[in-house]
């Protein structure tokens, strides 16, 4: 595989670009394959192609794209290995890992294709009784779809079946660091017959990804964006859609509080907090960075967190692989100046060698004070602060003592306690007695604050894809 370059899809055929770039396992550190790089050239193809796909594409009925999509999804699960080798070889994940991505967008596709008949509009009565009207819901035409390496199977396929299933079609970029399975994805579409041009999937190294992305946004063909990824590129694209005037969908970064409350079942909250803080080495939007324990079972709660985490990372095993070496270094910066502010680790040590550099074990710091860098700073790593308070007032503060907001848990064994909590904290979704990290097909994605805007899932998922059209008549 190493000499293997990784195609684009447009219009349905393979294009092999001459400039390629490296992708590198973070496990083996050895080259997995090359991709190519795309240029404004091949972004205005894929959007003609997308544009050309369009007219057909709308026409189809709905329960003829319900049929393509459920033969997609077949198409995966029968695919299943050979996905999740893509996944394993780009980011160094378990296999438990790209099961979880593999069953999450099958499930994701087959609910939304179930879903796409029942999408309808409306037959408003008017105050004229002369007069007849009709809402309609209609495709916006060229969908420009991003998406990050991380959970690259359930974010891609949303990001490009969501918008396909309510008759766009897509121009569909995916992150130079897991090329293979943004391919991967595009090819099951294509093999379950999803014509030619509905979904065109190309990729782009970081130096080329700026001059790209904003080809893309500017073209006027494009009617519609979706970005999953950081705050801070968020940030951009959103700027670019403003100044183009095109609606976006911004899928951004999150600091996850979870609240253990006094009451809390801790033998719970200890397993839910090690999960959710440290499944995928941290590196999932929604995992847990911060724990506001109560000060009456803090002492407790540690004691059990730090034995649950020896019991699911034991010493002797290697330590999980990150995603690379950049990512190792920026937790390793937030922890260094964390202690050197006054922070104490419970659980883990970040300055042990381990058999590689992208690799690091779970760390746990008390004592995190507001003035520490990760008090604010997403580490999408493997490190949780635990913070101690002692009123609701001061816990719904600290939850909401920060830029993002998109997930949260809260353990308590009283659901008054819990639901009050859930009203007051700032995320596009509360977990009680449950981990942050949590998405499933039949619940609404999305966040709020500088978690970006925008929903992905369910109806209103799909609602994202459509505008609406009034129409009246005088009989
Ligand atoms: P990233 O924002 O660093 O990179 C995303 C993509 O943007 C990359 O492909 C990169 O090449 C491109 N890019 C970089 N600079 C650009 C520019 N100036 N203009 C246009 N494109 C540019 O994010 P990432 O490392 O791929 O993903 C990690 C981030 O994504 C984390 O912050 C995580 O929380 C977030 N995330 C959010 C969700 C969600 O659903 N909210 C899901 C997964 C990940």
């Amino acid at each position: 595989m190493a000499d293997y370059v990784v195609p684009f899809i447009i219009d349905g055929k393979e294009v092999r670009p001459s400039a390629t770039f490296d992708v590198v396992s973070p496990s083996t550190g050895k080259l997995v394959h090359k991709c190519g790089v795309a240029t404004k050239e091949h972004a205005k193809a894929a959007v003609d192609a997308a544009s050309r796909a369009l007219p057909a594409w709308r026409d189809v009925t709905p329960s003829k794209r319900r049929d393509y999509l459920l033969k997609t999804a077949d198409i995966m699960e029968r695919r299943r290995d050979e996905l999740a080798g893509y996944l394993i070889d780009a980011t160094g994940c378990t296999q438990d890992w790209a099961d979880l991505n593999i069953d999450g967008s099958v499930d994701q596709i087959k609910d939304i294709a179930g879903r796409i008949s029942s999408q309808s509009g409306a037959v408003p009565s008017l105050a004229d009784p002369s007069l007849g009207a009709m809402i309609l819901k209609e495709p916006f035409g060229v969908v420009f779809a991003m998406a990050p390496w991380n959970a690259p199977y359930i974010l891609g396929v949303r990001s490009v079946c969501q918008p396909i299933a309510a008759g766009n079609t897509t121009v569909f970029k995916g992150s130079e660091l897991s090329p293979a399975v943004f391919w991967a994805i595009t090819s099951c579409f294509q093999e379950a017959g999803v014509p030619d041009g509905v979904i065109n999937f190309l990729s782009t190294n970081p130096a080329n990804a700026a001059e790209v992305t904003e080809s893309l946004i500017a073209d006027p063909a494009v009617r519609k964006v979706n970005f999953t990824g950081s705050t801070a590129v968020g940030r951009i694209i959103g700027r670019l859609c403003g100044q183009h005037l095109k609606p976006v969908v911004l899928e951004l970064g999150g600091k996850a509080p979870a609240i253990v409350w006094e009451d809390a079942n801790l033998d719970l909250a200890a397993e839910q907090c090690a999960l959710g803080a440290f499944l995928f080495s941290g590196q999932i939007c929604m995992s847990t960075e911060r724990i506001l324990v109560h000060k009456k079972v803090s002492a407790e709660f540690q004691q059990k967190f730090a034995a649950t985490i020896d019991a699911i990372f034991p010493a002797g095993a290697d330590a999980p692989v990150l995603i690379n070496t950049n990512a190792v270094d920026k937790v390793k910066k937030l922890l260094d100046n964390a202690v050197s502010k006054g922070a104490s680790v419970l659980a883990g040590d970040f300055n042990a060698t381990e058999t590689s550099k992208t690799r690091l074990r779970p760390v746990v710091i008390t004592k995190v004070t507001p003035d520490m860098d990760i008090y604010q700073t997403e580490s999408f790593g493997p490190s949780v602060s635990l913070i101690e308070i002692e009123t609701e007032e001061e816990a719904l503060r600290i939850a909401n003592d920060t830029e993002y907001g998109l997930s949260s848990s809260v353990f308590t064994e009283d659901l008054r306690t819990g639901l009050r909590f859930a009203k007051g904290i700032e995320s596009g979704a509360v977990h009680i007695n449950n981990m942050t990290v949590h998405d499933e097909a039949n619940l609404p994605h999305g966040g709020g604050k500088n978690s970006g805007y925008g929903r992905f899932n369910t109806t209103l998922g799909l609602d994202e894809w459509t505008k609406v059209k009034t129409i009246t008549w005088r009989s």
